[in-house]
């Protein structure tokens, strides 16, 4: 069985800045970091960590083989990814000293993605392989109809919500992955419990696994005649950056694994609390040995 993220691959930029740039303004910075990111990326390294056969898919610019080559050091196949002339993805971040951010998006190449593309993509999968999306690339609704078709398992992280968009391609999706945050504007509301919300999301979607994450407050996964509950594990948080992520990899490659989604969901839980002790993104998705050792440890 193989895995596919078909998804982001950005570059961010952060500068240090005494305050966020002014109207008019010129502003020298006082240095320039540069990281991996997008969500699909992140979500590629999980899967692959957490022990799939993991194949990438998306597009970058000629300033993007960075972001390959810690792909592949992460074990993920990149030969999927388009290598053209438009800049890669990015986020240009002011960081100021109180610790705040202000951000400038570019979609790039991400929204270069063509139905054409996901054709010679999936033409690599077959039925029971399991394809991963975010919505941060274009050509969404063809890329699931054409998975669809050829039978794979359609699992999606809903992030950035666009309802109406998500709406439409959650005909064809068999397991939803979603923060509270979004699970709020997917339904349009601002008032209710997180159950009372995933409740709703079932009624609507009965076919479809749903996982709510509730950052230090666990998650809940709702499916047919299924209904489960996973704390959080108790760690001393230093950067939660890329823990939905990391959370989303390992509970589908345990899921995909075992066919428990109560180990599933203990196993992501593990992972995640691993990295949010660690400062980063993709750099802080742990290896499943360490997330094991953490479950030993635990059940011990
Ligand atoms: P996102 O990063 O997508 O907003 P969440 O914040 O809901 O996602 O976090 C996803 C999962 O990561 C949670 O369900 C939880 O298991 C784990 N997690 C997040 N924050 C913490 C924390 N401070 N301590 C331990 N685990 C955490």
């Amino acid at each position: 069985m193989k895995a596919l993220v078909f998804g982001s691959l950005n570059i961010d930029y952060v500068y240090r800045v005494p305050h966020f740039v002014a109207k008019g303004e010129t502003l020298s910075s006082f240095s320039l970091e540069k990281y991996c990111g997008g969500k699909g990326l992140n979500q590629a390294v999980a899967l692959s960590r957490a022990g799939m056969d993991t194949w990438m898919a998306g597009a970058v610019g000629e300033d993007g083989d960075f972001l390959l080559e810690e792909l592949r050091s992460a074990g993920v196949d990149t030969s999927l990814v388009c290598r053209g002339t438009i800049p890669t993805g990015h986020a240009i971040i002011q960081n100021s000293p109180d610790g705040d951010n202000a951000i400038v998006l570019f979609g790039g190449a991400n929204r270069s993605v063509t139905k054409e593309q996901a054709q010679e993509v999936l033409r690599h999968f077959a039925r029971g392989d399991l394809l991963l999306l975010q919505n941060e690339i274009s050509s969404l609704q063809a890329i699931v109809s054409l998975a669809r078709e050829r039978g794979m398992r359609i699992a999606l992280n809903p992030s950035p919500m666009d309802a109406p968009l998500i709406r439409e391609l959650l005909k064809d999706v068999d397991l939803l992955l979603l923060n509270r945050v979004e699970a709020a504007q997917l339904l349009g509301e601002e008032s209710g419990t997180a159950e009372s919300r995933l409740e709703k999301l079932h009624e609507e979607y009965p076919e479809i696994t749903i996982v709510l994450t509730l950052g230090e407050d666990g998650s809940l996964l709702r499916g047919k005649d299924l209904k489960l509950r996973q704390r959080a594990f108790p760690v001393r948080a230093v950067d939660t950056t890329g823990a939905g992520d990391t959370f989303t990899g390992f509970f589908l490659a345990s899921l995909l694994q075992s066919s428990d989604a109560a180990r599933a969901l203990r196993c992501a839980a593990a992972a995640a609390a691993l990295a949010v002790t660690r400062p980063g993104a993709a750099p802080s998705i742990p290896r499943l040995d360490e997330v094991l050792r953490m479950l030993e440890g635990e059940e011990s």
